[in-house]
């Protein structure tokens, strides 16, 4: 799922993974798991997600690959927020193909910035989430314009992108994304209602 922030991957994602059996990974919350561990390599992470800068590549190599790979074994994964920079797209299409399994799928949920700003401020008065501060989110928007948005390119160039409009209530967004994936690969659970 590649997305900005307070556009939605978390709560698709779920959605997603429950829909289809896979399990769901999201980069931010088992880098926020290992940061909270206090080691040094945590107090790093803690530091670039409080700017909302992007935590350095190998960290995040470290703390997710093991996930992802584990998750492949099993019942495939939904992965939230890897990847996010070009670095770390090549990085997982060679994991995949080290590990014998395909990327189908890069679904890309679109809003636009103020009603990103608006969630995430709304967020910050329920999670309390260090980085849910108003100079924050415009770097971690930033960020994300500067970098995690070269992805959508490169995965339309690679047939697998699927754009979905995120600001619609939550409903609309799933039942847009499942009809999308349920189109794009024959293996998907069929919805309800789509033509055989
Ligand atoms: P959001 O998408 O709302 O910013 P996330 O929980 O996905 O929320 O990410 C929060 C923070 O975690 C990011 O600002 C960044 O610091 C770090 N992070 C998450 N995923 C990655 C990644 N793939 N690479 C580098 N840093 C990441």
């Amino acid at each position: 799922m590649l997305a900005p922030p307070g556009a939605g991957k978390g709560t698709q994602g779920e959605r997603l993974a429950a829909w289809s059996g896979a399990e769901h990974i999201a980069a931010g919350d088992l880098l926020r798991a290992e940061a909270q561990t206090g080691s040094a390599l945590g107090r790093e992470i803690a530091a670039c997600q409080a700017s909302g800068d992007l935590v350095p590549d190998q960290i995040v190599f470290d703390v997710l690959i093991p996930a992802i790979t584990a998750a492949a074994a099993r019942s495939g994964f939904i992965l939230d927020g890897f990847p996010r920079n070009l670095p770390q797209a090549i990085a997982a299409a060679d994991i995949a193909v080290k590990h014998g399994f395909t990327l189908q799928a890069a679904i890309y949920l679109q809003a636009r910035e103020g009603v990103l700003i608006e969630r995430l401020l709304n967020r910050a008065s329920q999670d309390g989430r260090a980085d849910d501060k108003a100079d924050v989110i415009r770097h971690r928007l930033q960020v994300y314009a500067e970098t995690t948005g070269a992805l959508v390119p490169y995965y339309e160039q690679r047939g697998i992108l699927v754009s979905v409009n995120a600001d619609q209530p939550p409903d609309a967004v799933t039942a847009d994304i499942k009809a999308r994936l349920s189109r794009l690969l024959p293996g998907a659970p069929a919805e309800p209602g789509a033509p055989a």
